[in-house]
């Protein structure tokens, strides 16, 4: 699955309308420190339905809104769009590009979009299951999550691996079918 484009405003220090085109190819994004880097990689999650903010590096759904600066004013609203190809067909969607986006306001309401149409968390969900990119998956690991591992109990991280192989839905299964 190839992510073209990702399109963001009011997020984080995304105060003014940016687009960065991915395209083949792309393996790193490099700049200096607190230049926004990680805020790419949050803009994704986020879109992709993230509901932790803590792993989004803030402590109310708010903080990824634009705080405003000495030249600009904060902004009252977040988006990011994050532009899949569909050429192939591998999302069930009859569209060439596939365009997913979500937009929180300061009252904490998020609202979220398949190609321009509004739509349930779960739509987005159901959507990216199996693909590898859904809120579950391990397409993005962030400099916490390393922490986490490294300095995780043997069993935790036997946990992570477990969820990667993919067997914990088997696990669940098997837990829920059990207390019946
Ligand atoms: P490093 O190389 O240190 O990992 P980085 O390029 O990954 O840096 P980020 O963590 O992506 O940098 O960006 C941090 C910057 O984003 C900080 O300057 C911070 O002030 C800014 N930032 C984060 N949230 C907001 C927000 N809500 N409003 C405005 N700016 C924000
Ligand atoms: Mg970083």
């Amino acid at each position: 699955m190839l992510l073209r484009r990702l399109e963001a405003y009011g997020f984080k220090s995304f105060a003014e309308k940016t687009q960065l085109e991915f395209g083949r190819g792309v393996t790193a994004i490099v700049g200096p420190n607190g230049s926004g880097k990680s805020n790419i990689s949050d803009a994704i999650r986020w879109a992709l339905g993230e509901q932790s903010i803590r792993s989004l590096r803030g402590a109310k759904m708010e903080d990824v809104i634009f705080a405003g600066s000495i030249k600009r004013r904060a902004a009252g609203v977040a988006e990011v769009s994050l532009v899949f190809d569909n050429q192939d067909g591998q999302l069930p969607l009859d569209y060439n590009e596939v365009i997913i986006t979500r937009r929180v306001f300061r009252s904490g309401d998020s609202e979220y979009y398949i190609n321009k149409t509004g739509c349930r968390l779960k739509d987005i969900h159901d959507l990216l299951l199996d693909t590898g990119i859904g809120r579950d998956s391990m397409t993005v690991i962030s400099q916490n999550k390393i922490d986490e591992i490294l300095s995780s109990k043997p069993e935790e991280r036997r946990l992570l691996f477990e969820e990667a192989a993919g067997i914990s839905k088997y696990k669940l299964r098997k837990r829920e079918a059990l207390r019946k």
